[in-house]
């Protein structure tokens, strides 16, 4: 049986307002709040304006003042809740993939976030209990029910639950990495173009094509091009390795990228901004702690796609929910349990180590064979690759998936899929059936 933290009590949880003045020759007590979240990045101030919306006094601690995030986020428009529908920059219902000179329409709108208004509208919903503390968390140490937090100028804040959304590398826990940290990279620009690199009003999610490259060079590092058309002449074009341990160079990408370019005779004008993309994929659950991880800090980066910022911020209101409830009731301990019972049931837990799995098989796959792995994803019905790419997939789904993707694809690449499953200890074909079939019976996952 697993421990509950804070289960037997059942004094109630009352905010203390901080000491109006300390004894003569005592450091003045800590300003206190009931939540203190370290990282202003989409995830973390997502989570502290849920906290804030719930009555919940709030401090944010973030190195730099509020200003829009800085990368491109992407995200499938029907995973975005309603609100931050009203946050993008643009939509796109014209989505493809290419693995073949023929281009797949994924028949799914794709948005691009602007991150100014997100911000903006993340601030105005959190309301008057958020604070907004610039600074940079050192350390935690427990201090009467809650914490005092420890900034790196000296300073110290009280809290009942702290929130670590400090990022990829987290602010007071690491992620966990089986295996060692895969990442994704990319390098990309904003630029303009005399002649468009991409079918103009598309966003192409995913350009396999590599007729330009060695084919040695493929099967070594193989990558994409993802890329937008923001507008008239300006384009997003980003040369991306989806997955891989070492990662490619900023340097090779960019030669990539080029290479790719000159090929399609589209090479850009000026150029308005690059970007360089480089975080970890494949962090495992995090396993219960005196903290609350959330967002990446919390290994929330799908393994597949690399996206967070939709899940993040679906999450949210519902580990608010459970954290606040849970503080109220019983105290802080039990709210940080309840915050991640939340985030990780068991059902998304295995899911996650079957995601894990797929990580695994990805970076077994000799980089050739991609564009057929993932023509196999592609051409299965919408609603199993959709599921398998949703942040609420459940175990069922992702085995089915993966199941069917097998089935589905080549002899050539269905080997080292296999190889790659059977290195992990408890994993075999027919445990990802007994899965499957488990969640066909039971209804599956939440998209099941
Ligand atoms: C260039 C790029 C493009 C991406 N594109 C997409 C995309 O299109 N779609 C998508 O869904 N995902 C994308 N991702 C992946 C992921 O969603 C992003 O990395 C996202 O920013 C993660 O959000 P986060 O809030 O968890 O962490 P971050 O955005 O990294 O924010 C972490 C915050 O914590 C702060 N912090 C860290 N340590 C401390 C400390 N000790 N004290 C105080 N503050 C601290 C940091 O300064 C930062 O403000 C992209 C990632 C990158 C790098």
């Amino acid at each position: 049986m697993t421990h509950r933290p804070g289960a037997a009590r059942t004094n109630a949880y009352t905010f203390a307002p901080s000491p109006r003045a300390s004894l003569p020759g005592m450091p003045p007590s800590p300003p206190r709040t009931d939540v203190l979240v370290v990282g202003g990045g989409p995830a973390g101030v997502a989570l502290a304006s849920e906290f804030a919306r719930r009555g919940l006094r709030v401090r944010l601690v973030a190195p730099e003042e509020p200003r829009a995030f800085a990368p491109t986020y992407g995200a499938w428009l029907d995973e975005l809740p309603g609100w931050a529908q009203a946050c993008l920059e643009a939509v796109w219902t014209d989505v493809r993939v290419y693995m073949t000179q023929t281009p797949t329409p994924l028949l799914r709108p794709y948005a691009l976030l602007d991150n100014a208004a997100l911000l903006d509208a993340l601030l105005c919903r959190a309301g008057k209990h958020l604070t907004w503390t610039v600074g940079t968390v050192r350390g935690a140490a427990r201090a009467g029910e809650g914490w005092e937090v420890h900034g790196q100028a000296g300073e110290r804040w009280w809290a009942a639950v702290v929130v670590d959304a400090g990022g990829h590398a987290g602010s007071l826990r690491r992620p966990r990495h089986p295996g060692g940290a895969a990442l994704q990279t990319a390098y990309g620009v904003v630029a303009h173009f005399d002649s468009p690199p991409i079918s103009p009003g598309s966003t192409v999610w995913m350009d396999y094509r590599a007729e330009h490259l060695p084919a040695t060079d493929v099967r070594a590092a193989p990558t994409f091009l993802y890329a937008m058309h923001l507008g008239g002449t300006r384009y997003l074009v980003e040369e991306t390795s989806l997955i891989a341990r070492p990662a490619p160079s900023r340097a090779l990408l960019r030669e990539r990228l080029y290479a790719r370019l000159r090929a399609l005779g589209a090479l850009p004008g000026e150029i308005e901004r690059e970007e360089w993309v480089a975080f970890p994929m494949n962090a495992a659950a995090p396993l219960p702690g005196p903290w609350l991880a959330f967002g990446s800090a919390a290994g929330m980066v799908h393994p597949v796609s690399g996206f967070q910022v939709a899940g993040a911020l679906s999450a949210a209101p519902e580990v608010a929910d459970a954290v606040t409830g849970a503080l109220v009731a019983s105290g802080p301990e039990a709210a940080v349990w309840a915050g991640w019972s939340a985030l990780w049931p068991p059902e998304r837990r295995a899911a996650r180590e079957l995601a894990l799995l797929g990580v695994d098989a990805l970076l077994a796959l000799p980089g050739n064979m991609l564009p057929d792995f993932f023509r196999a994803f592609f051409g299965l019905p919408a609603s199993e690759w959709r599921a398998f790419l949703s942040h609420g997939a459940g175990a069922g789904d992702l085995a089915r998936t993966m199941l069917r993707v097998f089935a589905a694809a080549k002899q050539g690449v269905r080997l080292p899929l296999a190889r790659a499953a059977l290195r992990q200890p408890g994993v075999s074909g027919r445990g990802l059936l007994a899965v499957a079939r488990r969640s066909d019976r039971t209804g599956g996952g939440p998209n099941g």
